[in-house]
């Protein structure tokens, strides 16, 4: 086989056998096709897609490009969520220990940040001394006391994704259904959970800007799960404004804590037990109704809080931090972003605010960037708000950035779009595919 043939065959509109997607990824993988090849390829898929198939086929061999974890040694069902990327987005750091606390065991790998939407292991890594990177058998002796652990995601697991995204990341062939879809679930399958919820992020701060694309990518991402025999569920879910009232590393791990003391945004823990009452209902834990009463009463209980507790004592993170949140570093310099008019907020340009998160340290736009973990944006008004002119927005934190955080107040002012009427509710779970 030759890849020029399977680039011109792409390029033209054809479809790639499994055997032409197996041996092109194996050869990728290996170094025997090199970046300019692939990102030719790419760029084919991007404009000419991939049918049911392909996509398939292409998931499958990103998964076999690598290691397949058994953790033969975790006792229980072992259940995941999968977030596609959003902005605020910290619900794993609530809903794993919340799942964990009802008995399944969260065996979770993760990854960093990387453009405008935030990582798990980066927000982890803001607690001081807490390990990511630690050896399976430790991993597997925490998921079985604790009910979980969460780790970055291994050299030895999809490989081939690993290449592909960073190839991706730098030829614009980022949003592409079928490569999304083999992306994530390449990774998901090779982790080999039993029980998959993934959390398709839609709007203005997604992948996915419309429900319709989303349904999409949600509906195939489903089939591959369920064919490859996991129970799998998406739930769409809505990031026309961030998720929560924080954004950036320290301040999204002090609202997950407060989160699982019971306090936090309202609609964060909402959406928190909604998740996790699909993953238990997944699971097989009883019908929906019983599943949100059991994610309730593990926060509620306190139970969650202390699984949390004792994942991050488990992995030599400091727990005076999780007791105290006040002893997490704080910013050196903050600035108020103030509302020019008076008026409703309608909307948010989510993207935007996290763009603003990353221009003022938050995140990364190259793997290699460092992270400010202090700083990030804390949003005094949300969708639906009331906001009067000269009121307070957000505030911005950072070190020593203060160029940088005039800008992102002007980008946080230009995302936010006002009406003169109260906009309709919109639910942060919009459908589910299951
Ligand atoms: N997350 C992934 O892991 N891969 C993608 O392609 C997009 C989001």
């Amino acid at each position: 086989m030759r890849m020029v043939e399977l680039i011109e065959k792409k390029r033209d509109g054809g479809v790639l056998t499994g055997e032409e997607i197996r041996w092109m990824i194996e050869e990728y993988t290996k170094g025997e096709v090199p970046d300019y090849q692939m990102a030719a390829f790419l760029m084919a898929v991007f404009f000419r897609g991939m049918n049911t198939d392909e996509t398939k086929e292409l998931t499958f061999a990103i998964r076999d490009s690598g290691a397949t974890l058994d953790f033969a040694s975790i006792r229980g069902l072992r259940a995941d969520k999968h977030s596609t990327g959003g902005v605020g987005d910290k619900t794993s750091l609530v809903v794993g220990p919340v799942v964990a606390a009802c008995g399944l065991k969260v065996a979770k790998l993760s990854g960093r940040g990387l453009g405008f939407t935030g990582g798990t292991i980066d927000k982890l890594e803001s607690i001081e001394g807490f390990r990511t990177n630690i050896p399976v058998d430790e991993f597997e002796s925490i998921v079985n006391e604790v009910g979980i652990a969460i780790a970055g995601q291994s050299k030895d697991i999809a490989p081939a994704d690993k290449l592909l995204y960073a190839l991706r990341d730098v030829t614009g062939t980022v949003a592409s259904l079928p490569l999304i879809v083999s992306s994530i679930m390449g990774k998901k399958l090779a982790a080999n959970d039993d029980v998959i919820v993934l959390d398709v992020k839609c709007g203005s701060g997604a992948f996915m800007k419309t429900p319709e694309d989303a349904e999409k990518l949600a509906e195939t991402m489903v089939a591959i799960g369920k064919e490859a025999g996991k129970k799998t569920r998406a739930l769409i879910t809505d990031m026309d404004q961030p998720l929560g009232s924080a954004v950036g590393n320290t301040l999204e791990v002090i609202e997950a804590i407060d989160t699982l003391k019971g306090k936090g945004p309202k609609e964060f823990r909402a959406f928190c037990i909604e998740v996790a009452a699909h993953m238990l209902e997944l699971a097989g834990q009883g019908d929906f109704g019983a599943c949100e009463k059991a994610a309730k009463e593990a926060i509620d209980s306190g139970k969650a809080f202390e699984t949390f507790r004792a994942m991050v004592k488990a992995q030599g993170g400091n727990v005076r931090w999780i007791d105290k949140p006040e002893l997490f570093p704080t910013a050196d310099s903050e600035l108020d972003v103030i509302a020019g008019e008076s008026g409703w907020i309608a909307k948010f340009n989510t993207e935007q605010i996290g763009l603003a998160s990353m221009t003022i340290g938050a995140g990364r736009s190259k793997k290699t960037d460092p992270i400010d973990i202090t700083a990030g944006i804390r949003f005094w008004k949300k969708r639906g708000d009331r906001i009067e002119k000269g009121e307070k927005l957000a505030t911005l934190y950072s070190c020593g950035k203060q160029k940088d955080l005039v800008k992102a107040m002007f980008m946080v002012l230009d995302a936010t779009e006002l009406s003169a009427k109260k906009p309709p509710e919109t639910p942060l779970i919009l459908s589910v595919v299951r």
